[in-house]
C-alpha cells in the first residue's frame, strides 16, 4: 500500500462519459489499497472558453477576476470526479485549493506555490476516503484565488506529491510517455522509459511540451518520482502493467544503469536572430546593446560576438519570436546611434536544434559527432551553445526537421537502449 497521486489533462476530464473512466481507474487503484488523491485539470476547452468570456469584457481582464473566473473550471472536474467515484461506491472527497490551503504568493494568473497543509488530506486519506483536489489553483495570504498559469495542474499535482511525500505522482496524459524525438518528425522515435529531471528540463525547455517546466522543476527540488504515462489505455488495464508504462523522471544518483550517452533530440522555432553589424570591440559594448534589451523585459537566449580584427565585430543574439518586432524597435531607436553601430539585420527564419543527455558529462566527441552530421547535411551552423548535459544550434529553419533526423540516426536512437 502506497500513497499515490493521479493527474488527469483535460482531455480526460473532457466528458461526462471520460470522467467515468477516470473514476474506474482510479477506483482499481483504490480497491489494490493504495491511498488516492487525484488532481484534475479542468474539462479540455474549459479554461480557453472562461478566458474568452473575459476578453469579451476587458481586453486586458483585470488578474484577480480573471483568476477567480478561470479557476472554476477545475472546480467543476473536482465536484464530478468525487461524485462519479460515490456512484461506483469509492468514498471520496472534493477540495478547491483554498480549502486544502494550497499557499501561493499573490501573482495573479502566474502564482507559485508556497506551501500546502497535509493534515485535512490526511485526515480523509486515513478514513479511507479518495481525496480530489483542484489543479491549477490556490489561495494567496489575503485569501484571493490565484491561478498558476496555463498547463499549471501539472505543477499541482507534483507539489501535491511533494508535500504528501508520496511514492509516485502519476501524470495521465494523452501521449503515452516522453520520446527520444517528436514522433511526427521523425516516426522512429523510441518512448523513453526514464528520463532524468535535469534532461526532462532541458527537453521541455526546448519544447517538449508534456509537461509544465515549472512541475518539472518541482519534482526535481522536492524529489518527486513522477511518471508521465497513457490516459487512453482501458481503465480497467492490469495494474501491475499499467503502474510500470510511460516514462519514469529519475535522479542522476538513482540511474544505476549505464544509460545511454544522449537521450533525445529537441528543437522549436520559436526564436530570432538578430545581428548588430559592426559593433565597435571595446568595454562595455555587450551591455550597451543587451542593457536596453533586459530593461524592455525581452529575454535573451543565445549570445555570440567574435573577436575583432580591425577592431569592429558583429554581435548576434536570439530572443523569443513574439518579442523580435520588439527587441529590433528597441535596438533601432536607442542603440543603433548610441554605440555607433552598422545595420541591425534580423532574421526570424532560424531553428534551435539540441542534443540533450547527462551521459556527456562522461563522454567526449558529443560536439564533433553533431557538427559532423550537420555538415555531412550540408547546413550551416549559425550559432553554437552549451551547456553539461545539451549542445544547441541555430540554423537555417528550413532544415530543421533534416537536421533532427539526421541527428536521431547519427546517435542510435532509433535503437533499442541497451537493457
Ligand atoms: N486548466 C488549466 C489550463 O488549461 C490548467 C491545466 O490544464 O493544467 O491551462
Ligand atoms: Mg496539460
Amino acid at each position: 500500500m502506497a500513497l499515490i497521486v493521479h493527474k488527469y489533462g483535460g482531455t480526460s476530464m473532457g466528458s461526462v462519459e471520460r470522467i467515468k473512466n477516470v473514476a474506474q481507474r482510479v477506483a482499481k487503484w483504490h480497491a489494490a489499497g493504495h491511498q488516492m488523491v487525484v488532481v484534475p485539470s479542468a474539462m479540455s476547452g474549459e479554461t480557453n472558453r472562461l478566458i474568452g468570456l473575459a476578453k469579451e469584457i476587458q481586453s486586458q481582464p483585470d488578474p484577480r477576476e480573471l483568476d477567480m473566473l478561470a479557476s472554476t473550471g477545475e472546480q467543476v472536474s473536482v465536484g464530478l470526479l468525487a461524485m462519479a467515484l460515490k456512484a461506483v461506491g469509492v468514498p471520496a472527497v472534493s477540495y478547491a485549493g483554498w480549502q486544502v490551503p494550497v499557499r501561493t504568493d499573490n501573482a495573479f494568473t502566474k502564482a507559485r506555490i508556497e506551501s500546502i497543509d497535509d493534515s485535512r488530506v490526511r485526515a480523509d486519506l486515513g478514513a479511507g476516503r479518495v481525496v480530489i483536489i483542484t489543479g491549477f489553483q490556490g489561495v494567496d495570504a489575503s485569501g484571493n484565488i490565484t491561478t498558476l498559469g496555463r498547463g499549471g495542474s501539472d505543477t499541482s499535482a507534483v507539489a501535491v506529491a511533494a508535500a504528501l511525500e508520496a511514492e509516485e505522482c502519476l501524470i495521465y496524459t494523452d501521449v503515452d510517455g516522453v520520446y527520444t524525438t517528436d514522433p511526427r518528425v521523425v516516426p522512429e522515435a523510441r518512448r523513453l522509459a526514464r528520463v532524468t529531471f535535469e534532461e526532462m528540463l532541458e527537453m521541455a525547455s526546448l519544447g517538449s511540451k508534456v509537461l509544465q517546466i515549472r512541475s518539472v522543476e518541482f519534482a526535481g527540488k522536492y524529489r518527486v518520482k513522477t511518471r508521465v504515462l497513457s490516459s487512453l489505455t482501458p481503465p480497467d488495464i492490469d495494474l501491475a502493467t499499467e503502474a510500470a508504462s510511460g516514462t519514469l523522471i529519475t535522479f542522476e544518483e538513482d540511474e544505476q544503469m549505464e544509460k545511454a550517452v544522449i537521450s533525445g533530440i529537441a528543437f522549436n522555432r520559436d526564436e530570432a536572430k538578430i545581428t548588430v553589424t559592426n559593433v565597435p570591440d571595446r568595454p562595455g559594448i555587450a551591455y550597451q546593446i543587451l542593457g536596453p534589451v533586459a530593461e524592455a523585459n525581452i529575454d535573451v537566449d543565445m549570445i555570440i560576438q567574435n573577436a575583432s580584427v580591425g577592431g569592429n565585430t558583429d554581435f548576434s543574439f536570439t530572443v523569443h519570436r513574439n518579442e523580435y518586432q520588439k527587441a529590433m524597435a528597441v535596438l533601432n531607436d536607442t542603440v543603433k546611434s548610441r554605440i555607433q553601430a552598422g545595420d541591425i539585420v534580423g532574421d526570424p527564419k532560424i531553428a534551435k536544434v539540441s542534443v540533450v543527455g547527462i551521459g556527456m558529462r562522461s563522454h567526449v566527441g558529443i560536439a564533433s559527432l553533431m557538427f559532423r552530421t550537420l555538415s555531412q547535411e550540408g547546413i550551416n551552423i549559425q550559432m553554437i551553445s552549451t551547456s553539461e548535459i545539451k549542445i544547441s544550434v541555430v540554423i537555417e529553419d528550413k532544415y530543421m526537421e533534416l537536421a533532427v533526423r539526421a541527428l536521431h540516426k547519427a546517435f542510435e536512437l532509433d535503437q533499442p537502449a541497451a537493457a
